[in-house]
């Protein structure tokens, strides 16, 4: 029998870190340290978890994070000045609006108001249109996750079927994006999908962005199948069924270990990349 490939998102997630403590010390040199702002709105204490695991992915690593915390009664306009006011500060590299808001704010809105070269976690609409044209400089992290998994493990999209469920702005469709870019042919599904079981039997890669835990089940998929779970359930669960998938897999992402920690690893470059790019702008360091 062949041998299963699991791919390891720790050992991806470390060699993106690895590969940005160099560059930290050189913008540390040259007087810039990287910081990424992160907003979280309310007291949901999933986004509170999520938004402390990056602001200590953060100091782990020498970038520093300025955690803005607003209260649960924000309204849309509190939101945008915050912003604002984050845009035009020079120290701070990247935005990260903790989502979802409550039900109150304007989400779309308040993402569209963080300035496209510090929107390190790809939410406008500008870098998502750049990023499906193919020269986006930020990309939504967890699709960049993806692609960097793949690229780790040297898994090509290039001829492959691509079945991705999910079509969210984050996710879904910027993966797909990515993926066509990639030269593979890809397939999106989204709830009204109405032979979804047909159409992942179809795919030599299938993406899972569906938010529901255990959801794609083994025998929708075909043997040799690659499978990239992005689903992150209470419980640490993802959106497809392991044991089943696994079964059918050449290769599979487990849930938790898999996707997320290189989500992570993916804001972090993008906020080093961003705070070269200030400095470069600034003429202040030279490559
Ligand atoms: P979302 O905004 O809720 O989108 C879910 C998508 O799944 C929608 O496009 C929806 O279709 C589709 N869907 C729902 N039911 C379906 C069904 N029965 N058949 C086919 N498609 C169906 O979720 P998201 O923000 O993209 O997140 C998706 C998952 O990824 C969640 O588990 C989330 O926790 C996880 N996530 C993980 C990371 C990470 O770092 N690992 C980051 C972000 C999100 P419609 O468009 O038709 O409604």
């Amino acid at each position: 029998m062949e041998k299963k490939l699991i791919l390891d998102g720790n050992v991806v997630a470390n060699a993106v870190k690895e590969s940005l403590k160099d560059r930290i010390k050189v913008l540390n040199e040259n007087g810039i340290k990287p910081c990424l702002a992160t907003i979280l709105v309310g007291d949901d204490p999933s986004s509170e978890t999520y938004v402390k695991m990056k602001g200590n992915a953060c100091s782990r690593l020498g970038i520093e994070s300025k955690r803005i915390h607003l209260s649960k009664d924000t309204t849309t306009e509190e939101l945008l000045q915050v912003i604002q006011e984050l845009n035009e500060d020079e120290n701070v590299h990247g935005i990260l609006l903790q989502h979802p808001v409550p039900h109150q704010v304007d989400e779309r809105k308040a993402f569209e108001t963080i300035s496209l070269e510090k929107d390190v976690d790809g939410v406008t609409s500008w870098g998502y249109g750049q990023t499906a044209l193919g020269f986006g400089v930020f990309p939504s992290c967890t699709p960049a996750a993806i692609l960097k998994i793949m690229e780790h493990y040297q898994i090509t999209a290039k001829g492959k079927h691509a079945v991705v469920v999910g079509r969210s702005p984050i996710l879904g469709k910027p993966v797909s994006a990515m993926l066509l870019n990639e030269n593979a042919t890809v397939t999106t599904c989204h709830s009204h999908t109405t032979n979804l079981p047909e159409m992942l039997k179809q795919a030599d890669i299938v993406v899972a962005a569906v938010g529901k835990p255990n959801f794609i089940q083994g025998d929708w998929l075909k043997e040799g199948v690659v499978v990239l779970d992005a689903g992150y359930n209470p419980g640490n669960i993802g959106d497809v069924e392991y044991d089943s998938c696994y079964e059918k897999a050449s290769a599979i992402t487990p849930v938790p270990g898999g996707v997320g920690p290189v989500t992570i690893s993916m804001l972090l470059k993008h906020t080093v990349d961003s705070a070269e790019y200030t400095m470069k702008k600034s003429n202040k360091i030279i490559h």
